[in-house]
């Protein structure tokens, strides 16, 4: 029996752009190359690793989808509009815009100054506002859009040295699940995907301590570390028209680590 001829069923993105901060490695490339896989078009971004960033783009060529590589350091003043404006210069648009790149610094937090607590505000949550501005508007007038945040595992658990962090992803949750009501009758749906603990660059160096690494595995309930592909499905499925029903959710992709 086939599954019934719904827009519902289709996981297919042809034709539509999407815009994954923090693509050139890690979660986003991940992300980006999964949706470029179901048809989109991508824009990779990145701050420093240009030539990551050229590659993950390579690969979704291959695919057969267009793609545009955009650098922005998102602590910057501007740097959102800069993001936006050549995602628009590069592909005409933002249909998707995942919400993926991230700071984090770990120290006790008696220890964190001003200075850090104003980075992490600037890439983690005003960027993430100020892209939101940006792209919403474009999605209401074309009556569809997908908003995707990646959160954290550390929302419900969190680290005791990345207070400031996990803090802020609590806000990004909360302004993407704020908005989600208010976009749901324009076709747009805003979502929190929240990972666990993903084997990527950022926790390479806690986890080449094998007692440590050990320790973290065994509170996992399925018993081993993620990787960056086991956020792709979830993605997938919260930025296609499979998931037009689903809105203001976070959806924890992590083993069972928040439970
Ligand atoms: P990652 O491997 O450290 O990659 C970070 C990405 O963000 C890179 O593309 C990097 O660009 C970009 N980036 C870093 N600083 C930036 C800045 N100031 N402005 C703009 N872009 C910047 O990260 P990841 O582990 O894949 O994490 C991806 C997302 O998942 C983050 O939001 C993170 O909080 C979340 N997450 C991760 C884990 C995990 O265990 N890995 C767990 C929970 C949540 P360059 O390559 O050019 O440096």
């Amino acid at each position: 029996m086939k599954p019934p001829a719904s827009p519902a069923c289709s996981f297919d993105l042809s034709g539509r752009r999407a815009l994954v901060t923090g693509s050139s490695r890690g979660i986003g490339a991940a992300i980006a190359l999964g949706l470029a896989e179901a048809g989109a078009d991508v824009v990779v971004h990145f701050t420093g690793r240009e030539e990551e960033a050229r590659e993950v783009a390579r690969s979704a060529e291959v695919l057969g989808v267009r793609t545009a590589v955009v650098q922005a350091d998102l602590s910057a003043d501007g740097a959102a509009r800069r993001v936006y404006d050549g995602a628009v210069a590069g592909l005409g648009g933002v249909d998707i815009l995942v919400l993926n790149a991230s700071v984090q610094t770990r120290k006790d937090w008696l220890a964190f100054t001003r200075e850090d607590v104003d980075w992490h505000v600037a890439v983690n949550y005003r960027s993430s506002f100020e892209l939101l501005q940006l792209c919403a508007p474009g999605m209401i007038e074309r009556k569809w859009g997908r908003l995707l945040a990646i959160g954290s595992v550390q929302e419900t658990k969190p680290h005791p040295q990345m207070l400031v962090y996990s803090s802020l992803k609590h806000a990004q949750t909360g302004l993407v699940l704020g908005l989600a009501p208010q976009l749901a009758p324009h076709g747009i749906t805003a979502n929190n995907l929240a990972p666990g603990v993903i084997l990527t660059d950022r926790n390479t160096a806690a986890l080449s301590d094998a007692d440590y690494a050990e320790k973290v595995r065994a509170a996992i309930p399925a018993g081993f570390l993620g990787e960056s592909a086991d956020c792709v499905g979830a993605a997938l499925l919260l930025c296609s028209d499979a998931g037009r029903y689903i809105t203001g959710q976070n959806l924890f992709v992590d083993g069972g680590l928040g439970l």
